[in-house]
């Protein structure tokens, strides 16, 4: 690797799974400083200050979202979430407290480096992609145009409700990444509708009708059961 070797802290007590992501990390050209414990992870986070926090969810000396939170109190690194499959409700509450994306036990090499990638490409690019710069994005054949409102498909106008445009510059803005139904509903209706998941469903199906080519099977604004929505730049 020709940048800055990066620097990751990895907070998970189960040693096989600790081992397998500090391999390919390490691999990957990542320095890893590995803790077993929260309180072992919150003072490696403090004193190395990496540009990553890995953190396993079911630690066993504190909640892994009551950790997000207190980490949130005095640092913004990202951080990626491990967790199990059968509990979304805890996904949803550790990304709501601060987390960046989460990684679903057992993942793979790949996935878990791709998730790697767009956690630090979204959070390097505020100040350095040109296209965010001069406000349009693309992905797949849709142009956004963030300056001048417009939606285009191959330079084909789309109409979009208002709602619509927001959920989709909501998702362009934070694009590889899972936003949970609570963030997007604050964020275009407001605090009061954050318990009306059904509103957002029935917009991001007429969004979907808009923007995919085959909205039965989306290639870009995809659906995370019981979490949320993701918009994938590059299928
Ligand atoms: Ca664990």
């Amino acid at each position: 690797m020709t940048e800055v070797q990066k620097n990751v802290v990895l907070i998970e007590d189960e040693k096989m799974i600790r081992r397998y992501v500090a391999l390919a990390l390490t691999a990957s050209g990542f320095k890893v400083w590995e803790s077993e414990t929260a309180q072992q992870g919150l003072l490696e986070t403090a004193s190395r200050r990496p540009d990553l926090i890995i953190l396993d969810l079911g630690l066993p000396d504190r909640d892994g979202v009551d950790v997000i939170r207190e980490m949130r109190l005095w640092c913004e690194i990202p951080i990626l979430v491990l967790s199990v499959r059968t509990d979304e409700g805890q996904k949803v509450e550790a990304l709501d407290a601060g987390a960046d994306d989460y990684l679903t036990k057992p993942f793979g090499v790949p996935e878990l480096q791709a998730r790697i990638r767009a956690v630090l490409r979204r959070r390097s690019r505020q100040d350095s992609d040109p296209e965010f710069e001069k406000g349009v994005f693309a992905f797949g054949d849709i142009q956004v145009d963030m300056v001048h409102r417009r939606v285009n498909r191959s330079g084909q106008p789309i109409h979009l409700t208002p709602i619509e445009y927001q959920i989709l510059t909501l998702l362009v803005a934070n694009v590889d990444r899972v936003l949970t139904h609570r963030f997007i509903l604050q964020k275009v209706w407001g605090p009061d509708y954050v318990n009306r998941p059904h509103y957002l469903r029935v917009f991001m199906a007429g969004l979907r009708r808009k923007i995919e080519e085959n909205s039965s099977n989306p290639k870009h604004l995809m659906t995370e059961t019981g979490i949320g929505y993701r918009l994938v730049r590059q299928p």
